[in-house]
């Protein structure tokens, strides 16, 4: 090969080959430790002078490339470290963003510093520096990137003079010496992964290869010097390394025309075949050694001449091929490990490493089977005794009407593995000893042997939640979790107020050197084992009612009549307090904290007990010590098991007076009485059942008010029998699919609905569990202001915004339970048009929001003719009563767009286990509420604690709830005249131009604020002196 005459300088691209595994490394990276944090990351390319059959050698990005320098940087003989910069973004939309040239640039500026200060020669892999940029989309399992290797650009070209193949540049002995003298360089550990250095052949042909750092003392006497670097380049084009080195060379060295050696490698040997040697020149760049210069810069891999960065296309990785065996585990525990960016970290071992005990199987133990596996628990004993039957199905989430018959335990463990395979789930069908049940001579054997068999399970478990249906089968296993200082959790329902809490730990032993054995009986403390007062049980403040054995069953009979979503809220509770206790540095000896004081916790509070009514809206923290007459955990009780064993227990589950004795109550007066419920509630089962609802959203709040809904068997008490009823006409819309980490946490989707449109599996599932309900699913995606649409999309849109009309004008009651804020607006718009029933549930992190919205406006008097109606609209509603506002009345912006800007935690909405279900809850008692009032949509938002509730009780306008404060508020707020989705000069607009002007908002983000003013509202200094309703919580709402 002979340069035919002076050229340009040509060089060839890096091929760059970024390993799945490195992006893998980055995922992990990124989800367990970076989090939010997107500044740069400091990773190492390798690359090797190593030359295959006519393909040129990649830039290799891998696994290692991510480790911090310190541990693998080093490097080898085909692995010539260099080091990079990853930027990854934490959006599509940043990643779009990105200033690819300005990046470049200051990549370039640093390679300009490093050659003038002097760095190059002590570390010349810097001359190679590359940027790589990313966004990797962990949601999906996709990574988006772009490599740059940046290249200093000079003013004028360089001229390229000769270019020769080194084996005939050079002479047989000097070919013969400079391979000896390689063959030297690339053995030695220390040289070999310097890829730019120096050759020095001198007048009698013996060459040696130097560090750059030499260059002066190589100068002059005749000797020949040239620039050598391991060249990544193929056959005739010299590699994209070259252009920086240049630099070098005029920067540093003052020259303008340079010898330069492309080394190549062919099987570990020198290729001086292959090897190329030329000559340049160049003029000395202006400028550069200015401090503040920015140098320009090329490099971007694919960079096309004259076409925007942006425009260049992201190179994309799939990653959902690697690990496909823990790939599921690892999707359903991405929601906790996001919760760590902005939250706390999640001990995912603990949990996963926790056994946990369910007694019961029934309602509340399907819903704290499932949420336990959201928070990644994955060790689960179930015991149980009874049978599925049919009118279990709506009220117990788990089981369908192919387990009826079945027992609960037997049903249970299918449908706990079909939502996560990970988890261990053992069911054990036995009953429960139950306090005051006597014991015949023929059952004796049997009622000990469940004894022995509860005490070897809570022996072999962490955890023990008390879940039974009566709680004289609690009294065993407190006083065992009490004896074995096991962290016993125990959730009771009652009517419509429930009661979750954690029991104390087990005494500790009092000091002085007594033999062991019987220091565990007569010494027990009054303290725990760190010196703490213990905590009570459960039937530590409650011993009228069971001191009185001849029990009045109040209790027993409401514990299965519950009001609805109930069950939902208790279960949440219990699973929070379970996960916020093994998070605690003291777990079982954790004091009892108390709503409204701090916690210095990451948590949010730790409270002993927690007391709820979904009626009166209330919930408050209680903290009791445990009672030296407590029939399950006093140390007379502990003592006299320790002693006697199962002997005690047998008789005390005979003659449960022989724990009055031994407690000392007997002369204890009844302290209080069970309060009375009234044994007719005025529930409208017709209303209920003939009741379209529409709901939004089929995802974790859209499964749990479905069911919910077809639950809501606040019954007749009359003549103590009950009858399923609740809502049997349900519409859901839903454009999304049944994914893997969907499963455990919307409650109805098992693994045989993966990919299957959420809108139609949800049916199904919600047949199998009510065979009478009336259910349609419809995919569609709901219209969003601000997400401006392309012309052909135009039809389709406009045909949902229509299709969405309908649906509203057909339904009585519709949910928003979708998870973005703009896609709320037009559903709210038009039940405010149609004056429809509206609730809306949305989720913070640890806090939630339950409203209903006002009624639409009336018509103002004395516009009888109806064209003139629609400019009319009254400020009140129908029955002349002040509206009350809606989801976007408190907005100070217009909803737009708000998805695209956002991290990874914030798009999957990263919520604690538990706080779906508290919700829907609550959004399906309002809507049963809100149906019974006499005035229904038009019914008043009432304040907890200001004794306006009806027979249905209190009818909130708005409830939120902070899981970690533990706070339940009640608010009311009216219609703003300035709302984007509510006020009459929204409302008259849709009136006068129908879809046209939904179309308009749905293309111009602006045009909303500017209709309603509320763009002169934030311009104006008035705007400072508004007040949001309960500001402290807006931040965390309005992200939704
Ligand atoms: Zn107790
Ligand atoms: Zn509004």
């Amino acid at each position: 090969m002979e340069a035919a005459a002076a050229r340009p300088l040509q060089v060839a691209a890096i091929g760059v080959c970024a390993e799945t595994g490195f992006w893998d490394s980055l995922r992990r990276l990124k989800l367990d430790v970076l989090g939010t944090d997107d500044s740069p990351i400091p990773i190492t390319g390798y690359y090797t002078p190593r030359q295959y059959e006519k393909i040129a050698s990649l830039f290799r990005i891998c696994p290692e490339s991510i480790l911090p320098p310190s541990a693998n940087s080093f490097g080898d003989r085909n692995n010539c470290p260099v080091p990079g910069t990853l930027l990854n973004t934490n959006n599509m939309r940043g990643f779009q963003n990105l200033d690819r040239a300005l990046i470049l640039r200051a990549e370039a500026k640093k390679i300009l510093h490093d050659i003038s200060s002097g760095n190059v020669e002590e570390n010349p892999s810097l001359l190679l520096r590359f940027l790589v940029i990313s966004f990797a989309d962990l949601k999906n399992w996709k990574v988006y990137y772009n490599v740059a290797f940046p290249s200093l650009v000079f003013d004028s070209k360089i001229t390229l003079l000769s270019l020769k193949f080194a084996s005939s540049a050079l002479s047989q002995e000097e070919v013969t010496s400079l391979s000896k003298a390689f063959i030297e360089w690339r053995k030695s550990s220390e040289t070999t992964v310097v890829p730019f250095f120096l050759i020095n052949i001198t007048q009698d042909s013996t060459a040696t290869v130097r560090h750059l750092k030499d260059w002066k003392a190589c100068q002059g006497n005749g000797q020949k010097l040239l620039f050598g670097f391991y060249d990544h380049g193929n056959r005739g084009f010299p590699g994209w390394a070259l252009r920086n080195y240049i630099a070098f060379v005029s920067l540093r060295c003052k020259i303008e025309k340079v010898q330069f050696f492309c080394y190549r490698e062919k099987r570990g040997h020198p290729d001086l075949q292959q090897s190329l040697i030329g000559e340049a020149s160049f003029l000395a760049p202006h400028g550069w050694d200015a401090p503040d210069y920015v140098p320009e810069a090329i490099g971007w891999e694919g960079e096309t001449i004259g076409k925007e960065y942006k425009e260049m296309k992201p190179k994309e990785i799939d990653l959902s091929s690697i690990n496909p065996a823990s790939q599921d585990e690892e999707k359903q525990l991405m929601h906790l490990k996001l919760m760590g960016w902005r939250h706390f970290a999640v001990n995912l071992d603990k949990l996963s490493s926790a056994r946990c005990l369910l007694l019961g199987a029934g309602t509340l133990g399907c819903e704290v089977a499932r949420l336990l596996m959201t928070w990644g628990v994955r060790k689960l004993t179930v015991v149980d005794n009874g049978c599925v039957s049919m009118s279990d199905l709506v009220k117990q989430s788990l089981y369908t009407d192919k387990d009826c018959g079945v027992p609960r335990v037997t049903a249970i463990v299918p449908h706990l593995k079909e939502r996560c395979s990970a988890v261990e789930v053992e069911g054990i069908q036995m009953e429960i000893p139950i306090l005051g049940h006597n014991i015949s001579a023929s059952n004796a054997a049997s009622v000990l042997d469940d004894c022995k068999r509860l005490q070897t399970l809570v022996d072999s478990n962490d955890v023990v939640f008390l879940l039974n249906e009566t709680r004289e089968s609690m009294w065993l296993p407190t006083l065992l979790c009490a004896d074995k200082n096991k962290i016993a959790i125990a959730a009771l329902l009652k009517y419509d107020s429930y009661l979750v809490m954690r029991h104390g730990a087990g005494p500790g032993i009092k000091g002085g050197g007594m033999d062991e054995v019987i220091a565990q009986i007569e010494n027990l403390s009054t303290e725990d084992a760190l010196g703490r007062q213990r905590l009570g049980c459960c039937f530590c403040s409650d011993i009228a009612s069971l001191v009185n054995s001849e029990y009045t069953g109040t209790l027993d009979q409401h514990s299965t009549v519950i009001s609805p979503g109930l069950t939902s809220v208790a279960s949440g509770k219990a699973v929070e307090l379970f996960a916020r206790m093994l998070h605690h540095p003291d777990e079982i000896h954790a004091p009892g904290d108390i709503a409204g004081t701090d916690t210095e916790h990451q948590l949010g509070l730790l409270p002993h007990q927690m007391q709820g009514s979904l009626s009166k809206c209330v919930l408050s923290t209680v903290l009791c010590n445990s009672s030296s007459n407590c029939i399950a955990c006093s140390n007379a009780v502990l003592s006299e098991y320790r002693r006697r064993g199962f002997y005690f227990v047998m008789q005390a589950i005979n003659c449960p007076t022989h724990l009055k004795e031994l407690t000392n109550i007997s002369d204890l007066k009844k302290p209080f009485a069970c309060s009375k419920i009234s044994a007719s509630i005025p529930v409208n089962l017709e209303k209920l059942s003939s009741a379209r609802c529409l709901l939004l959203g089929a995802g974790t709040l859209g499964c749990d008010v479905a069911r919910i809904l077809m639950t809501t068997i606040s019954l007749t008490m009359v003549e103590h029998t009950f009858q399923d009823c609740g809502v049997r006409k349900i519409t859901i819309v839903d454009s999304g699919r049944v994914v893997v980490s969907n499963l455990a946490r919307q409650s109805l989707y098992t693994s045989d609905d993966r990919d299957s449109p959420k809108a139609s599996a949800i049916l199904g599932h919600l047949k199998e569990r009510c065979p009478s309900v009336i259910a349609e699913g419809i995919k569609m995606e709901i219209p969003m202001p601000g997400h401006p649409v392309s012309p052909n999309e135009a039809a389709s849109v406009l045909e949902e915004c229509k299709r969405l009309q309908e649906l509203v004008a057909s339904h009585d009651a519709i949910f928003l339970l979708t998870d973005t804020r703009e896609s709320r607006w037009l559903p709210t718009l038009l039940c405010a048009n149609e004056n429809k029933i509206a609730i809306t549930a949305a989720l913070g992190y640890d806090s939630y929001l339950v409203m209903r919205h006002g009624a639409g406006p009336g018509t103002s008097r004395g516009n009888p003719d109806g064209d003139a109606a629609a400019d009319k609209l009254s400020a009140e509603d129908a029955l002349g009563r002040q509206r009350l506002g809606c989801y976007f009345c408190n907005d100070v912006v217009a909803p737009v767009d708000s998805v695209s800007n956002r991290t990874l935690d914030q798009q999957c909405t990263v919520t604690r286990p538990g706080l779906a279900s508290i919700a829907s809850g609550r959004a399906a008692d309002l809507f049963t509420r809100l149906l019974h009032h006499p005035d229904g949509i038009h019914a008043q938002g009432e304040i907890a604690g200001t004794n306006s509730e009806g027979p249905l009780g209190l009818l909130p306008h708005q409830i939120r709830g902070s899981l970690s404060q533990y706070n339940l508020l009640t608010l009311l707020g009216y219609s703003s005249s300035n709302c984007t989705a509510c006020s009459n000069a929204v409302l008259s607009e849709y009136q006068r131009r129908g879809m046209d002007f939904v179309m308009q908002v749905i293309n111009e983000p602006t045009y909303l604020e500017d209709l309603t003013g509320i763009t002169d509202l934030m311009k104006s200094a008035a705007y400072s002196q508004v007040e949001w309703i309960d500001e402290a919580d807006d931040d965390e709402i309005d992200m939704l």
